[in-house]
């Protein structure tokens, strides 16, 4: 579904790094005054300011967990208390923090829900952004909607887009929680402001929804395996899907749907380097791009049975039954490589849990195979981009920077979007590394045609 986007409303959400003091607070006042699109505003709760430093949801959760057994929560709860006050005193704001944060204090103690304490720190970072760029506060607990079953609830959309009435104010929303059911307040899981600020974005009917953190865009491959990966100046909403699930960190992957529906580009920039253009994810690439990967990604902890049987592709109905067993065993499935007397399962370790001898005993009863083969401690890596079902010689590239890495046992995998390739656990970061260099110096990563 595309909606007509509302000419000009921008939907700017800041992480937890950007929010994290006052000098960043100035760097977001600066962004906003040179962007004239109308504009919600969806914050996080303050981040570390430096490694050594907790951040505020972290210090949040302690401070529940320690009213839970009954044990002191000045602590944490000053550090906090402390970090907002600084904001405002800086700022100059007398936005009252204070106060609230007395009577916070008593309702941590009193045992309130641990979402609640979660959720503040997104609600006073709001709050004195609000008040910092004299912006009208919305509240997310009275328009994001959780159903019985814990999730968002489509209604939300109309709900927040009716608070999003004048084109002639801005708007600030903090992130990370609605209200359940019952109108108790409930967060996303961990990382979840994005997900408030892709909502947002299609309440408002957005034609962009800028992400703004301390990267300038997403990396092609993980720096601390690749040296120097290439940034991302375009990416499809797919391969990202198929990058964040094959381990890459880029932003929470339950923000892509309600952007996605709406088919409202994300844009990933840096509120440290404004000027830097990030990374554009869109719905469509253009029809032309000079390079077809998008990134390179991996994870660990796979098993992988395989069997062979001669003639098997003779025997119909024999994947079938193979793959209906670990249905059974209610082990979900990630890939399936096949050839003409083997095929291969492929499946996450902690799937498996202690059934892994009974699912050997169920294939060599059910299948009668030639072999039965089990490995475990496998990895997955995945070299995605949507244009690599239309060149050739993409995997003969793969293949031989692994086999060039290491002496790597691999299967493949194919599907239009992604090439996989299962190896030992350990090589995965040689692997990844090999991936990366073999397509290194014929490019440098980047797709020829910039989004806009
Ligand atoms: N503050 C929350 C967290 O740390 C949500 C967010 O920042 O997106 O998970």
């Amino acid at each position: 579904m595309t909606v007509s986007h509302a000419a000009d409303w921008v939907v700017h959400k800041f992480g937890g790094s950007s929010v994290a003091d006052h000098r960043q607070f100035l760097k977001i006042q600066a962004i906003l005054e040179k962007d004239k699109r109308r504009s919600v505003i969806v914050v996080s709760a303050p981040g570390k300011r430096h490694s050594g430093e907790a951040k505020l949801t972290d210090l949040l959760y302690l401070c529940h967990e320690l009213a839970k057994k009954g044990m002191p929560v000045d602590s944490p709860f000053s550090l906090i208390r402390d970090r907002f006050l600084e904001i405002e005193k800086e700022l100059k704001l007398n936005a009252g923090i204070a106060e609230e944060m007395e009577k916070f204090h008593r309702q941590i103690v009193d045992g309130v829900d641990r979402d609640f304490i979660a959720s503040r720190g997104e609600y006073f970072s709001g709050r004195l952004m609000a008040k910092f760029l004299n912006a009208v506060f919305v509240e997310p607990g009275e328009a994001i909607f959780f159903d019985k079953a814990g999730r968002l609830d489509p209604k939300s959309y109309d709900a927040l887009g009716k608070l999003f009435s004048d084109p002639s104010k801005r708007y600030v929303m903090p992130g990370f929680y609605g209200a359940d059911a019952k109108g108790r307040i409930k967060t996303f899981s961990r990382g979840g402001s994005d997900i408030s600020g892709a909502i947002a974005a299609r309440a408002a009917k957005a034609e962009l929804y800028e992400n703004w953190t301390d990267v300038s865009g997403l990396l092609m491959a993980d720096p601390r395996i690749v040296e120097n990966p290439h940034p991302l100046d375009i990416v499809s909403y797919r391969e990202i899907r198929e990058l964040s699930y094959m381990g890459a960190s880029v932003f929470h992957d339950e923000a892509i749907a309600p952007v996605r529906e709406a088919g409202i580009p994300i844009n990933i920039r840096n509120t440290n380097k404004p000027d830097d253009a990030g990374t554009m994810i869109v719905s469509k690439l253009p029809e032309v791009t000079r390079y077809d990967i998008a990134g390179v990604a991996g994870k660990k902890n796979f098993s992988m049975f395989s069997v062979e049987k001669t003639m098997m592709n003779k025997e119909v109905g024999f994947a079938r039954k193979f793959l209906e067993l670990f249905e059974n065993h209610q082990v979900s499935i990630e890939h399936c490589p096949t050839s003409i007397d083997t095929m291969s399962v492929v499946v996450a370790s902690e799937e498996i849990g202690d059934k892994s001898e009974a699912i050997r005993e169920d294939v060599l009863r059910i299948l009668q195979p030639d072999n039965l083969d089990t490995e475990h401690e496998l990895s997955l890596i995945a070299v995605v981009g949507e244009g690599m079902a239309r060149q050739s010689g993409m995997a003969a590239r793969v293949f031989k920077a692994l086999a060039a890495a290491a002496n790597h046992d691999y299967v493949a995998a194919y599907d239009a979007i992604k090439k996989a390739v299962v190896s030992g656990s350990w090589r995965c970061a040689s692997a990844s590394r090999a991936t990366c260099a073999s397509s290194g110096p014929r490019s440098s990563w980047r797709r020829a045609r910039k989004w806009r």
